[in-house]
């Protein structure tokens, strides 16, 4: 019931219900999952907008189910964390980003990694430490690890959010507002908290370059968030127009599938090489 109470106060409507594209699979099947290692980070490439060069990745979480294939987090992330497994899951994606930013590191291949926070753990007073004993365990500065949270669920719980964020930051880490766009907060909330990213949501990047509203609401957060001297980051850059408006607005780094789709740690070497050839 704590629980329950608290998505809703984040806004979470209950986990969708199995269909055709939603496999039915329980809170068990996921804790056992867990344990066995089947859920895995992929990371998409974050891309410096003008030059090209890959400056980071997202590690985005999916369920590699022996039977059913790939499943995608919105089906399963609601299911932990209305099942209490959430706080696992994320360390355990944390931890898989952690040892693949090093081992990347050891090839001479810096790279920041970006892994998604719910608003959940922004309540758990342990996060903060666990979060710096991995870094210690693959010997990674936090400045290689930025932690993205959603505007909405930071501004509906402002108090809690606002600790734990700043000593996160204290530590180093980075700190990225995920989905701007779409929280309906202010800028005077958000600035209370010392993110050093801003992530414009995909709704306002992809179709940008020929729709007339979007590209304005678009132009003046990235302006904003420049002045702030936060990261700029567009998501969801799928066209060569949207790209190309990006350049023009100034924006730092894109993602999104014109340059890549999320893809297994493993797989990232030899994109790289075949993305830089040409
Ligand atoms: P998000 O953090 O906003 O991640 C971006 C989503 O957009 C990802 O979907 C990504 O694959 C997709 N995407 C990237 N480029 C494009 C594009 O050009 N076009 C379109 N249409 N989509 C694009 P994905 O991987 O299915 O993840 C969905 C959401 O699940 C994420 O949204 C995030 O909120 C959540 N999520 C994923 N992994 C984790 C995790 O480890 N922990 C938590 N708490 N949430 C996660
Ligand atoms: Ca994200
Ligand atoms: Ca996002
Ligand atoms: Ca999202």
């Amino acid at each position: 019931a704590q629980l329950a109470a608290a998505l809703q106060r984040f806004g979470r409507s209950a986990p969708p219900r199995a269909s055709a594209d939603r496999p039915a699979v329980t809170l068990a099947d996921l804790k056992a999952a867990l344990d066995a290692g089947q859920v895995k980070p992929y990371f998409q490439p974050k891309v410096d907008v003008r030059t090209g060069v890959v400056k980071g990745v997202e590690a985005l979480a999916r369920w590699l189910h022996p039977q059913l294939g790939t499943i995608a987090p919105d089906l399963f992330i609601p299911m932990a964390e209305q099942g209490g497994l959430i706080h696992e899951l994320t360390l355990s994606i944390a931890e898989q980003s952690c040892a693949q930013a090093a081992r990347w590191n050891r090839h001479g291949l810096r790279l920041s990694v970006a892994v998604n926070l719910s608003p959940l753990l922004l309540d758990a007073d342990t996060f903060v430490g666990e979060a710096s004993t991995l870094l210690e365990h693959h010997a990674l500065a936090a400045e290689q690890v930025v932690w993205e949270i959603t505007e909405s669920s930071v501004v509906a719980n402002l108090g809690a959010a606002l600790g734990t964020l700043a000593r996160l930051r204290l530590k180093g880490f980075g700190l990225s507002i995920d989905d701007y766009g779409t929280g309906f907060s202010s800028m005077q909330q958000l600035a209370r908290i010392p993110f050093t990213e801003l992530k414009i949501d995909r709704s306002f990047v992809s179709g940008a370059s020929d729709r007339h509203h979007l590209r304005v609401i678009l132009q003046s957060a990235l302006d904003m968030a420049n002045r702030l001297n936060l990261v700029t980051v567009a998501e969801g850059v799928e066209t060569i127009e949207d790209w190309r408006l990006l350049q023009d607005f100034g924006c730092a780094l894109g993602q999104g599938y014109l340059i890549a789709r999320p893809m297994p740690g493993d797989d990232l070497p030899t994109w790289l090489r075949q993305h830089t050839q040409h």
